[in-house]
C-alpha cells in the first residue's frame, strides 16, 4: 500500500491494547493485533507493547496518520494524556508527540468514550444523525458525542463523562472519589458487587446465581448476574434491572442537557439482555422531558468502536 494511505489506529483499553492497520477510505483491517495486559503493569509496559504491536503491523512501512483512543482523561486538544485511572505511569504524558516521534507521521487522540462516539458516528449506526450520544458500559461507563461530524469534547476534555454523573449523591463510592455516580451503579463489578452483599444477606435466595458462580460468592461478576437474570433467577434480575435504571436515569438526564438525535449503547454489559435494555429505555423515557427523542440504540462496532473512531480522527488529519 502507499504510503500516503495506510492509517495506524491504536487503542489503550483499561486491560488490553488494540493496534490496527487499514487502507485509507477503507472498511476492512489490514491487519489487527491484541495484547492482554498482566494484572500488574504501567504506563511504560503499555506504551512499549503497543509500540512493538504496531511495528510488527506496519512491516517498516511508515503510516499517513495515526489516531490513538486512550482510556482515560485526554486534553482537549487531544496531545497530552492527563491520567489513567486504572495504571499508573500515565500522568501528564505528551503522548501525540511520542507517538509523531516514533512513527515519523501526524498523530491525533481521543479519550475512548469521545473516539467510539466518532467511531460509531463515521462507520456505525451513527450514520445520517446530526448528533450522537455514545456510551460504553463494561468494567466503567464511559461516553463521550459528536455533533454535526466532530467530537465535541467540552471546554477541558470532558465532555460526554456520562459514567460520572450522579443519580445517588448518597450511594455508593465511585472510582473518581464521588458517590452515586452512574459507573458506580451500573457498570458491571458494581452491580456484581451489590448482587454478593445481597447473596450474603439472603441466604435462601439467588440459587440459580449461587449454581453459576460454582457456590463461592467471591466469583459472582456482571456478566453471571445478567446470565442468572436471564434463566428467571429473582435476586440477580432485581439487581441487573436497578442497574440499568440507574444508567437510564443518567441517559434521561443527558438527553434533557444535550437532546441528541440518537443514543448508542455498547461495552460488555450492553448485552445483558432484552430486559436490561427494557427498563433502561424505560428509565430513560421517565427521566426526559416528553418532547426529547429517545432512540437508544445497541452499538454496532462492539469493541472495535475506539479503532475505527482512531481512523476517523486520523483520517481527519490528511484532509
Ligand atoms: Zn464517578
Amino acid at each position: 500500500m502507499a504510503q500516503d494511505q495506510l492509517i495506524l489506529a491504536l487503542d489503550y483499553g483499561g486491560t488490553k491494547l488494540m493496534a490496527a492497520t487499514v487502507g485509507r477510505g477503507a472498511r476492512q483491517w489490514l491487519a489487527l493485533e491484541r495484547s492482554v495486559s498482566p494484572p500488574q503493569h504501567d504506563g511504560d509496559y503499555e506504551r512499549k507493547t503497543m509500540h512493538a504491536l504496531a511495528h510488527k503491523l506496519l512491516g517498516g512501512a511508515r503510516p499517513a496518520a495515526v489516531g490513538i483512543s486512550f482510556g482515560g482523561p485526554v486534553d482537549a486538544g487531544g496531545r497530552l494524556v492527563f491520567l489513567s485511572h486504572h495504571i499508573p505511569g500515565w500522568e501528564n504524558i505528551p503522548y501525540c508527540d511520542q507517538v509523531e516521534a516514533e512513527f515519523g507521521a501526524p498523530a491525533a487522540m481521543a479519550n475512548d468514550g469521545n473516539i467510539g462516539a466518532l467511531g460509531e458516528y463515521v462507520f456505525g449506526v451513527g450514520a445520517g444523525c446530526r448528533s450522537l450520544l455514545y456510551i460504553t458500559v463494561s468494567t466503567g461507563v464511559g461516553g463521550g458525542w459528536v455533533f454535526d461530524g466532530k467530537i465535541f469534547a467540552g471546554a477541558d476534555g470532558m465532555a460526554g463523562e456520562i459514567g460520572h454523573t450522579t443519580v445517588d449523591p448518597r450511594g455508593p463510592l465511585c472510582v473518581c472519589g464521588r458517590h452515586g455516580c452512574v459507573e458506580a451503579l451500573a457498570c458491571g463489578p458494581k452491580f456484581a458487587e451489590v448482587a454478593q452483599a445481597r447473596l450474603r444477606a439472603e441466604p435462601g435466595a439467588g440459587a440459580k446465581l449461587r449454581a453459576l458462580a460454582g457456590g463461592d460468592i467471591a466469583n459472582v461478576t456482571g456478566q453471571l448476574v445478567a446470565q442468572a437474570a436471564a434463566e428467571g433467577d429473582a435476586l440477580a434480575t432485581e439487581v441487573l434491572l436497578e442497574a440499568a435504571r440507574s444508567l437510564g436515569i443518567g441517559i434521561g438526564t443527558a438527553l434533557n442537557l444535550i437532546n441528541p438525535e440518537r443514543v448508542v449503547v455498547g461495552g460488555g454489559v450492553s448485552k445483558s439482555g432484552p430486559a436490561w435494555w427494557a427498563a433502561l429505555r424505560a428509565a430513560a423515557r421517565a427521566t426526559a422531558l416528553p418532547q426529547a427523542r429517545v432512540e437508544i440504540v445497541p452499538a454496532s462496532l462492539g469493541d472495535d468502536a475506539p479503532l475505527w473512531g482512531a481512523v476517523a480522527l486520523a483520517q481527519a488529519l490528511l484532509k
